[in-house]
């Protein structure tokens, strides 16, 4: 017999009504960081391919404990929300299918399958309709598509099963107050070149508590983390780092960011986003916005000489910080100016612009209105 293999589809979509869905009167009845009432899965084999979706009640998975995933931690995840606008009329994305398409590059990474990127954002869109109940006007919830290797088997060789999953959570509103870093300690690294720090890998983010367990007990809010000898900056915590100086030579303000060649950093959505706004508004000011190295000790030097201008951290999760303080490698604090008080002005800027397309205050081809969520 013939098998033929098939590519993942939204088609067929078994829905699986929950026997008691959550009862509410005011969004802020619901516990921070709650999952919601559903889950999105589909199974995947390395002969028939993806299976019939289904969006089924929220619980916990069975897996064989000899399944890749619990051992050589061949899963990959997206962090991405659903918007619901401040009238309440339109639920939206921001920008999805660079999401599903990193989450194929993590898969490709981790030798698991790639999904069909049309029927992933056709799921996507019919998760969030689902639970667009949860979404408060201008709020949001949390969605965390995820894919695993699920074969049982011991021997270290390519997934031969897997899941997609979609699952959502509730979020905690977020603190606003200014980020303070700490760099990195000397003995540990988030990704090398060669590595895999470009992937929302899960073995990305298990090794940095460490580190970040450390910071927070040190009263910082996040990792500031470096690479090399040199120091060079990377990315804070699991968000895209910014620092701008004003340029020695020039005088202009230069707004600078680790480039994506290496391989080290995490592409963010946020990120990318981020640099389009900033390039549009600014360069005819003269103001450079660059990809490109630089290190904690041009940071160090740029605020002993007073050319320190802002510093602030970007993505989906914590969307738009501020920084106020870095603690440096030798442990001396560098405060980090802020022009308005709480933030500096181009913090401020991607801020607002950003949340006036998330939550549809502008019409936009950034945001992807989920048409049939209420
Ligand atoms: C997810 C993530 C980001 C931010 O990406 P967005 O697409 O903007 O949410 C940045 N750095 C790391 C390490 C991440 O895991």
């Amino acid at each position: 017999m013939t098998v033929t293999y098939s590519e993942l589809s939204a088609k067929g979509l078994v829905i699986e009504k929950h026997p008691n869905p959550t009862q509410f009167e005011n969004h802020s009845d619901l516990p921070s960081s709650r999952a919601t009432d559903y889950l999105l899965e589909v199974t995947w084999t390395i002969d028939q391919g993806w299976g019939t979706p289904s969006l089924h009640p929220y619980g916990p998975l069975s897996l064989d404990p000899a399944s890749s995933v619990l051992h050589y931690a061949t899963t990959c995840f997206e962090g991405m929300k659903a918007y619901r606008s401040f009238d309440g009329k339109k639920v939206t994305l921001f920008r999805p299918l660079d999401n599903i398409n990193r989450l194929n590059d993590s898969c490709a990474r981790a030798s698991l399958p790639q999904l069909e990127p049309n029927a992933a954002l056709a799921l996507l869109e019919k998760f969030v309709e689902m639970e667009a109940r949860f979404i408060a006007p201008g709020s949001f919830i949390y969605l965390r598509p995820m894919v695993m290797g699920t074969n049982a088997h011991l021997g270290l060789t390519t997934p031969t099963e897997a899941k997609f999953l979609i699952m959502a959570s509730m979020m905690p509103k977020l603190n606003a107050a200014p980020l303070k870093l700490c760099s990195s300690p000397p003995d540990q690294i988030r990704a090398w070149k060669g590595g895999f720090g470009y992937a929302k890998l899960g073995a990305n983010y298990g090794p940095t508590l460490k580190a970040n367990n450390e910071a927070i007990k040190n009263g910082f809010s996040q990792v500031l983390w470096l690479m090399g000898e040199e120091g060079i900056v990377t990315e804070a915590g699991g968000a895209n780092f910014f620092a701008v100086i004003k340029n020695e030579k020039t005088g202009k303000d230069e707004i600078m960011t680790c480039p994506l060649t290496t391989g080290v950093i995490l592409p963010g959505v946020t990120r990318r986003s981020v640099l389009e706004l900033l390039r549009n508004k600014y360069t005819s000011e003269g103001v450079e916005v660059n990809e490109k190295e630089f290190t904690i000790s041009d940071i160090e030097k740029a605020s002993d000489e007073g050319r320190l201008v802002e510093a602030f951290a970007v993505g989906t999760a914590y969307f738009i910080a501020p920084v106020q303080t870095i603690r440096t490698p030798a442990g001396k604090d560098i405060s980090v100016p802020m022009s308005i008080g709480t933030s500096g002005d181009y913090a401020h800027y991607i801020k607002e612009t950003l949340s006036q397309i998330m939550w549809s205050k502008v019409e936009h081809p950034w945001s992807h209105p989920v048409a049939s969520a209420q």
